[in-house]
């Protein structure tokens, strides 16, 4: 195996070998390499291995095997739920270990802070991607500090705690948290969800376990919730290297959702921008999709305007209504996963009748006890 570092801005290269998680320019990194072997998709080989994110070994950059951190997790259940009489398929990423789909970003991401040597970390969150660097440096036994907005809810907060983290609540909004925590990644490594281009490698699996799922097809549409994107832009790498390997024949055009209170993605794409500007963010149930300024804003309107998709807001009371209707078909996720359906409700109003539609349950509700026993 090997791999790159590529800058987005000035086009450098790092060895996939260097702790970097941004260029000597400023700018993000993206992460190209060549896996050692071929092919790289084997669907036998695969079907043949444990039901886990990591089936899809060679698709990974971790070189040793004795790197890789990992809870087994992955391969969450793809099931059928009926909306508004419409069947769509949701993919239960509410069930991984730590709560929320963060695992599969934070499986890859510790094992290459393991692989490399690195012995303490720092990253911030709105609490979810904390709570899942926390537990996989815990596995790993990697020091950690999270930082995270003083409003985080106290679920999230027990749960970084308990996994043996430092937690440093900080006041003010989440950008000032992200500027905190970039402060602290001066003296070490920064394990960030947004900056770090290896967190991806994870979360690409995404669209590796749907394709696989069913029976190695892509699905016509993807509806994801949308903040700063970490899901999304996996996903949307991952449909892409199932497409580049030859194992599917299209990509899925990306629905983005994000919250009415806090959407400058959706802002930007209506208004053909090819970045989004600042914005006078309110406050959202979604506390996990309420990025004002996503770092990788651009990256994510190319995203979904490339696959054919678009954006779509939705406001405070629709995402109080699905979710209320969700937990009662049985199924307790938190209000920042709600948005999906939420969005998957405008979406197929107007969707062709045969379209394949996935959708995702992206957190558990035990994380936000306090918030449910408002909504509810
Ligand atoms: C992180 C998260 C999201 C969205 O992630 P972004 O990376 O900000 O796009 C959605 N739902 C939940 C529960 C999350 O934890
Ligand atoms: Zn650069």
């Amino acid at each position: 195996m090997t791999g790159q570092l590529i800058c987005q801005a000035c086009a450098a290269a790092y060895p996939l070998d260097e702790a970097r998680w941004r260029c000597d320019c400023g700018a993000l990194l993206d992460v190209a390499f060549d896996p050692a072997f071929e092919p790289v998709f084997d669907r036998e080989r695969i079907a043949r291995r444990k039901p886990t994110m990591w089936r899809y070994r060679e698709a990974i950059p971790i070189r040793d095997d004795a790197h890789v951190v990992s809870f087994d997790e992955g391969f969450t259940p793809l099931i059928p739920v009926e909306v508004d009489g419409r069947e769509v398929l949701v993919k239960q990423d509410h069930l991984f270990p730590t709560g929320s789909y963060k695992d599969r970003g934070a499986s890859v991401l510790v094992s290459k802070v393991k692989e490399l040597g690195i012995r303490h970390v720092v990253e911030d969150s709105s609490g979810n991607a904390g709570s899942a660097i926390a537990a996989y440096c815990a596995r790993a036994g990697v020091r950690c500090d999270i930082f995270v907005p003083a409003s985080t809810t106290a679920g999230k907060l027990a749960q970084i705690q308990g996994y043996g983290a430092t937690l440093h609540q900080i006041p003010g909004s989440r950008e000032d948290t992200a500027r905190a925590a970039l402060e602290a990644a001066q003296q070490t490594y920064y394990a960030s969800h947004v900056w770090n281009p290896i967190f991806f490698q994870g979360t690409k699996t995404f669209a590796f376990e749907v394709c696989e799922q069913l029976g190695w097809h892509t699905p016509d549409t993807v509806i994801l919730p949308v903040g700063n994107g970490t899901l999304l832009l996996g996903a949307h790498l991952g449909f892409e290297e199932l497409l580049a390997a030859g194992v599917v024949s299209r990509r899925p055009k990306i629905i983005a959702v994000q919250a009415a209170n806090c959407a400058p993605l959706y802002r930007a794409f209506q208004q053909g921008q090819e970045a989004p500007t600042p914005i006078d963010a309110q406050a959202t149930w979604a506390e996990g999709i309420a990025i004002a300024e996503p770092v990788r804003g651009p990256q994510i309107l190319r995203a979904v305007g490339g696959s054919g998709g678009h954006f779509l807001a939705v406001s405070a009371n629709e995402i109080k209504q699905a979710l209320k209707d969700i937990c009662r078909w049985g199924f307790y996720i938190e209000p920042s996963a709600a948005a999906s359906i939420a969005g998957v409700r405008q979406y197929v109003r107007r969707a062709p009748a045969d379209e394949t539609i996935v959708t995702v349950f992206t957190g558990h509700g035990l994380k936000t006890t306090e918030k449910m026993l408002k909504l509810l």
